[in-house]
């Protein structure tokens, strides 16, 4: 069964000079364990869709099914508790806060879990992207693709079934990207975790396991 799957999805955004489509009838899916990388030109729609994969936006009509659970009606509240406990986020530009440490990075999306030990599970994870050694450093003291593999820790300390990862080696240059790539698709394989990526990027689209392309709002 997908993780998630967008139905028929429509996005109109209404405008004061116009309605445009975003998304025009756009079925969707990712399964567990495998990444799905969405591509295509600028304002295609590509961010409209990780919007509405991630849970920040509504579609206008259409359905969205999270772990086979239909979730189009959710009200926002609920929809931030399932962002909360099933979906990691992962930014071109790291998104760190600059005054925590990594460990403290890592560990901040589970501050309302009272039920475990965060710290110990937020310097397990930084071990496991091999950054055991860095966890009291502050982001300025680390390289970007060290603050991007923080950036993965953290997405995935509430234990994720879906990583979001928008443009996730945008800022890092090829050798960085590809030690970045390698750590998101062990930690995918590790976590069976489905990932969906949005890119330009072709050094990232080599290692999708399905390419979804989407022109004009359309998927093709
Ligand atoms: P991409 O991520 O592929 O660049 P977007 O999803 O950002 O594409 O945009 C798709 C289309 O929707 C574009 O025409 C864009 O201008 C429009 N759009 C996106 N967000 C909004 C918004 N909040 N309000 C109005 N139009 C929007
Ligand atoms: P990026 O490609 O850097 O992700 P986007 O094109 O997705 O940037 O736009 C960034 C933000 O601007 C989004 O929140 C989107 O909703 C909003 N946006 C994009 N296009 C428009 C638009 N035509 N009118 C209003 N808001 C827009």
């Amino acid at each position: 069964m997908s993780v998630i799957q967008l139905r028929d999805v429509v996005k109109r955004y209404n405008t004061e000079a116009e309605t445009i489509e975003a998304l025009k009838n756009v079925d969707f899916h990712a399964n567990r364990g495998e990444m799905v990388v969405v591509t295509g030109p600028s304002g295609s729609g590509k961010s409209t869709m990780l919007n509405m994969i991630g849970l920040l936006d509504t579609p206008t009509t259409g359905k969205i099914f999270l772990d086979g659970r239909n979730i189009t009606d959710f009200d926002e509240d609920e929809r931030t508790e399932e962002r909360r406990s099933q979906l990691g986020f992962v930014f071109q530009d790291f998104h760190l806060l600059p005054m925590l440490t990594a460990e403290e990075n890592v560990e901040l999306p589970s501050m309302w879990d009272t039920d475990v030990d965060r710290r110990e599970r937020a310097s397990d994870l930084l071990e496991r992207v091999g950054l055991g050694d860095r966890l009291t450093h502050t982001p300025d003291e680390l390289s970007g693709g060290q603050q991007q593999r923080v950036a993965i820790a953290r997405s995935l300390i509430n234990e994720p079934d879906i990583l979001l990862a928008d443009e996730p080696t945008g800022n890092l240059d090829q050798d960085t990207g590809k030690t970045v790539l390698d750590e998101i698709t062990r930690l995918k394989q590790e976590e069976n975790i489905a990932v969906v990526s949005i890119t330009h990027d072709e050094q990232l689209v080599a290692y999708a396991d399905r390419v979804v392309r989407i022109v004009d709002g359309v998927v093709q």
